[in-house]
């Protein structure tokens, strides 16, 4: 049987530890670590992922500064919003919560955010300090997969590591982590011709394809790392009048592989938690900074 990666605890080791590192710099602070994420619109999920994330910063002392504009609120004005959080001093981190509403154009988001505040690390200058692997804020979910990776004592050094998907959230900044850890890293995407022949090639193997199910047992070699980042909500069976929460799955078939490889993330409880813990160390790191506390957190940001 393959070792579960687990993500819900880890990230509640992590949690611990902020706690510590906030309640030793509370006091000279003068203040807790605050963070702001921004939600646009009514894409359901994304108010979970953000339920989620204030639930987090309320169980270790991060104040939340949050925000929930209507859909049809004009860019100009949530730049503007942006622009407040930036120059709030008891703001650290600031996120916008992906995806938004058609017509509002991300990129001009995210780069309103001060990259000092970036707690996604999703700014062009943070991604490009990534790529030249200086220190700054790094995107929550490959970081988190780092994390999730070496508490596990994974080593990817020399490792054949194939990444599906090349999104910027997490496919680009996952290879360039990667690759910065010495993994000889392969990227494909939907025009990828036999995906199925690099991915049994993988010895690591992380999935952000967004397509639910897309990786069986014959997509993977045994012993592989397999590392699942996709959540996809299945239809809910079941009467009307006894509504069953919706089952949640991956981008990986997990009973089929899980029994082949030697590692695998479930889903739900593998990455996602770790993107939210991630999203705290980024906000707590950049607190310590901002407040000019001693920086204990360096190991986590890959
Ligand atoms: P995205 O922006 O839609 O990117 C998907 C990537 O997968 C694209 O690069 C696309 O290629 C590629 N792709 C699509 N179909 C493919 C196929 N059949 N074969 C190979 N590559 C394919 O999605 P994302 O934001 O990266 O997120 C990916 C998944 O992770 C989603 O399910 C999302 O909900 C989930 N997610 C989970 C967490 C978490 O914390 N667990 C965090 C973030 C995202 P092209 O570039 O050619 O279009």
């Amino acid at each position: 049987m393959s070792l579960k990666l687990d993500g819900r605890k880890l990230a509640k080791e992590l949690e611990d530890r902020l706690q510590f590192e906030i309640a030793s710099g509370l006091s000279k602070a003068g203040r807790p670590p605050g963070l702001a994420v921004i939600r646009v619109g009514e894409d359901p999920a994304s108010g979970v992922y953000v339920s989620n994330k204030e639930k987090a910063c309320a169980r270790i002392g991060v104040a939340s500064f949050g925000t929930h504009l209507p859909s049809t609120t004009p860019l100009p004005e949530v730049i503007q919003k942006i622009q407040a959080l930036n120059a709030n001093e008891k703001v650290d981190g600031i996120l916008v919560q992906l995806p938004l509403p058609a017509g509002i154009d991300s990129t001009s988001l995210l780069m309103s955010i001060d990259p000092e505040k970036d707690a996604d690390g999703l700014h062009t200058l943070n991604l490009g300090k990534l790529l030249k692997g200086e220190s700054g804020p790094r995107s929550c979910t490959p970081a988190g997969i780092m994390a999730l990776l070496s508490t596990n004592g994974i080593s990817v050094e020399g490792k054949r590591a194939v990444v599906v998907g090349r999104s910027i959230l997490v496919g680009q900044p996952m290879a360039l982590m990667l690759q910065s850890a010495n993994a000889t890293v392969t990227v494909a995407h939907s025009k990828t011709k036999d995906l199925i022949d690099l991915t049994r090639q993988a010895e690591l193997l992380v999935v952000a394809a967004g397509r639910p199910q897309i990786i069986g047992r014959d997509h993977v070699r045994s012993n592989a790392v397999v590392i699942d980042v996709g959540i996809h909500r299945l239809p809910c069976v079941g009467l009307e009048e006894q509504p069953q929460k919706p089952k949640l799955c991956g981008d990986v078939c997990f009973n089929e592989v899980a029994s082949k490889v030697a590692a695998i993330t479930p889903v739900p409880g593998g990455v996602g938690p770790m993107t939210v813990a991630m999203l705290l160390v980024n906000t707590v790191s950049r607190w310590q900074q901002h407040c000019g506390l001693s920086f204990n957190l360096g190991d986590l940001l890959p």
